[in-house]
């Protein structure tokens, strides 16, 4: 379905050509239409598949027909993270650069003063994190009750982060009438049960499957022990000649020291965390954008955010608590109909997530051994040191198990098409077989 299909009007076209998209993406072919109609929407989507134009294109175009520069924002997107509201601010200032619409975007961690300025100037569409939306408007610089359409981004990640207070407030301040449109990666009950809450005879759009992973990614595990995860990764970018790689730890000073390690070792990186000032925030998402820094390191929260088109490698270091957040994780590679590799360095005391989160991925993630890092066994898998001389290859050719399970279906169970090149690997990789069948 081409985009003149969607019923968008010719600034909004353009704004997109501009782009140089060329076709919409699943969810935006779905939800365009149906939000212009007026309708509230739940939109299943994680990032990565345009759900931002999804939902900013038809908002755009149905505030445009109503008076612009007003006392008080007719539009309001509610996200999770700082960087979720700038990167959404952002595509809102882009599509809507041809009609006579403002926005802006508020978020804490910077100045209230300039906000207030912006605020007082009037908006149409407001873009902001909750705690400083409710800031705003305790000290009555904001009044929220002329919204007409509300957008509440990565649900999910909204109520992971304990906002659901801070959302039940918000809704009080909003008037009874109007659009509403929630946008979630993953379906909990607490979802639905927000959703409910919210959303008025809402059309349900889904375009992944609930608690999918993103189709596009290759998803591997690298076993090996605690200690020589490091050494490995640095291997694995400096070999693969590996340029963008955003890497996951589960700790802010694990971030730190990370970042720190890969710096020593000639790879130049950079951590983002909830600790980091926006400015340092900005500025290594920047460096990272624009290759000044090669490795990006993030915890789980401030990796939320983070829009990278074309990002090619994410690596976690560790494997996250919450089996979830391993699909987030994996969203931030195989954006937008690109492939993507997702890699995990998986130790034996991780054992027990790894698990978890195949139950919540319901397949196994495909093990590939590096060989003089293989740890002995994961959750019964066998070594590649035992495997290496009469069971190579045994899970790429598939015979209909071995290694078939996490890959793209249009992967053909074939392991070295999807995954970028790795200069050592040729012919001395092994494969152990991921599962025995056994669980
Ligand atoms: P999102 O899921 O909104 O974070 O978008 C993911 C990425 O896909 C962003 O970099 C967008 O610029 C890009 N994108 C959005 N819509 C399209 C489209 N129709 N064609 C190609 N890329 C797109």
């Amino acid at each position: 379905m081409p985009f003149s299909d969607l019923g968008l009007v010719a600034e909004l076209s353009s704004a997109v050509a501009a782009k140089g998209y060329q076709t919409p993406t699943p969810i935006q072919a779905q939800a365009i239409p149906t939000i212009l109609e007026g309708r509230d929407l739940m939109g299943g989507s994680q990032t990565g598949t345009g759900k931002t134009a999804a939902f900013t294109l038809p908002m755009l175009q149905r505030l445009s027909s109503g008076q612009s520069r007003p006392k008080s924002p007719r539009g309001l997107v509610l996200t999770p993270t700082r960087e979720l509201a700038a990167q959404v601010g952002e595509s809102v200032a882009t599509y809507g650069k041809e009609l006579k619409l403002t926005s802006a975007v508020i978020f804490g961690g910077v100045g209230m003063n300039p906000q207030v300025d912006r605020l007082r100037r009037g908006v149409d569409i407001l873009v902001a994190t909750p705690g400083r939306l409710l800031d705003h408007v305790g000290q009555g610089t904001l009044d929220l009750s002329r919204v007409e359409i509300f957008v509440l981004d990565e649900a999910d990640r909204m109520l992971d982060m304990g906002f659901i207070h801070d959302i039940r407030k918000v809704l009080k301040l909003l008037p009874a009438r109007r659009q509403n449109l929630l946008f979630s990666a993953t379906y909990s009950s607490e979802i639905k049960e927000l959703a409910d809450g919210i959303l008025h005879n809402p059309v349900l759009v889904e375009v992944a499957r609930r608690n999918t992973a993103a189709e596009l990614v290759t998803q591997v595990i690298h076993p090996v022990a605690k200690s020589e995860k490091r050494t490995l990764l640095s291997k694995l970018i400096k070999e693969g000649d590996w340029s963008q790689v955003l890497v996951f730890t589960r700790t802010k000073h694990g971030a730190n020291r990370l970042a720190e390690q890969l710096g020593t070792d000639g790879i130049p990186a950079a951590a983002i965390h909830g600790n980091k000032s926006q400015t340092a925030r900005t500025k290594a998402l920047d460096d990272f954008k624009s290759n000044r820094i090669r490795v990006l390191v993030a915890t789980d929260v401030a990796s939320r955010g983070i829009d990278i088109r074309l990002l090619p490698h994410v690596v976690n270091f560790e494997l996250p608590n919450v089996p979830e957040d391993y699909v987030h994780r994996i969203g931030r590679t195989g954006r937008a109909g690109e492939e993507g590799c997702a890699c995990s360095l998986v130790s034996a005391d991780e054992r027990g997530l790894l698990k978890d989160i195949e139950k919540v991925l319901k397949r196994p993630i495909p093990v590939e051994n590096i060989p003089g890092f293989a740890m002995c066994e994961i959750d019964g898998r066998e070594d590649a040191r035992n495997t290496s001389r009469g069971n190579q290859g045994r899970g790429r050719s598939g015979g209909g198990g071995g290694n078939g399970g996490g890959r793209r279906p249009e992967g053909g169970g074939g392991n070295g098409g999807n995954r970028p090149p790795r200069s050592n690997s040729g012919g001395n990789r092994t494969f152990s077989r991921s599962r025995s069948g056994s669980r």
